[in-house]
């Protein structure tokens, strides 16, 4: 069995990343913040198309609760090892930069930057032994093309793209791809304040994307079939160019 970790795993894009990997063959372990049911129902779904998985609940952007929780999944599990690593959990809290909180800033670049550092940092090591790893981190546009009102999140996503770049070059010899995805706008509860109708009119598709269009994509990267790609950032976002 092949063991994969799906930060946020429990709504959104998680959740489709979740239930395709777990149609593909993995184990799937599936990581949230808080929300018990819906993590719940993500595992029912996983299970009643015949796949298996197991929730792990634990704050991305706390490093002693990641040490501690992941840390001893992995310790209390050696005959297994994590091949495949989405580093999907984020969060938006837009606002101008004049009116930014302290806490908007640090919890928008906790999470997915540091919780991308926490997360990989316990995950790597056995993927080295094993000389064999899929890393693929969930970002967005607005790290590649930058968005007022999003500094924070901005910033956060070009981090994670930067990391991605310079990992990917430090681990190639073993195995081991790092890619980044770059969703536009994706239908899920983070974007359920936008206005679609307003916003689609600048997508030359017309229309959100769907979370299991998102999954697709890093099915495929997290396959064996995309041994030779590593370092990229593709953008799956219905054509709206950065
Ligand atoms: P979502 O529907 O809001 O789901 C977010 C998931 O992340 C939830 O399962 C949540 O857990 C989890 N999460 C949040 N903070 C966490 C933490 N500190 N530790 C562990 N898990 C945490 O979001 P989404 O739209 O699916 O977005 C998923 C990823 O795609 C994010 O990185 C986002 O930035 C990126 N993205 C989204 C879009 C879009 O249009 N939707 C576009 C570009 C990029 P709970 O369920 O327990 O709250």
């Amino acid at each position: 069995m092949k063991y994969a970790l799906v930060t946020g795993g429990a709504r959104g894009i998680g959740r489709a990343i979740a239930v395709k990997l777990a149609k593909d063959g993995f184990f799937v372990i599936l990581n949230y913040l808080s929300n018990d049911l819906e993590a719940e129902k993500t595992l029912a779904q996983i299970q009643e198309e015949g796949g298996q998985g197991q929730l792990l609940k634990f704050d991305v952007s706390d490093r002693h609760q990641v040490d501690t929780i992941l840390g001893g999944w992995i310790e209390a599990n050696k005959d297994k090892t994590i091949e495949v690593l989405i580093n999907n959990a984020g969060i938006r809290k837009d606002t101008l930069m004049l009116w930014m909180e302290p806490k908007d800033w640090d919890s928008v670049l906790n999470i997915s930057l540091g919780g991308f550092y926490n997360v990989t940092k316990q995950a790597l090591n056995p993927m080295l032994v094993k000389k064999f790893g899929r890393i693929i981190n969930i970002v967005s546009l607005s790290g590649l093309k930058g968005v007022p009102g999003q500094t924070n999140y901005s910033a956060a996503k070009a981090g994670v793209i930067g990391a991605t770049k310079a990992l990917a070059q430090e681990v190639g010899r073993r195995g081991i791809t790092v890619n980044a995805v770059a969703p536009g706008f994706i239908t899920t509860e983070m974007t359920a304040d936008m206005n679609e109708k307003e916003i689609k009119a600048l997508i030359p598709v017309n229309r959100f994307g769907k979370p299991e269009e998102v999954a697709e994509l890093v099915s495929f990267l997290a396959s064996e079939n995309s041994s030779y790609i590593t370092g990229e950032v593709i953008s799956i976002n219905g054509g709206l160019y950065s």
